[in-house]
């Protein structure tokens, strides 16, 4: 199955993207444009293994 990730409005510390957060919330508790090396080390790890298991 094609996961999209859409990382333009960048990455939740959880691990999902901005996007998704803000879709399911209404908004995310992370800036807008966030970077992966912008977040906490567990969140950096989250979004690194969905960017591998993506593609
Ligand atoms: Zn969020």
């Amino acid at each position: 199955m094609d996961e999209q990730l859409d990382t333009t409005q960048g990455w939740c510390c959880d691990g999902r993207t901005y996007k998704e957060h803000a879709a399911e919330d209404g908004h995310c508790c992370q800036a807008e444009g966030t970077q992966i090396d912008d977040l906490p080390a567990d969140g950096q790890a989250k979004a690194r293994e969905r960017l591998q298991s993506a593609t």
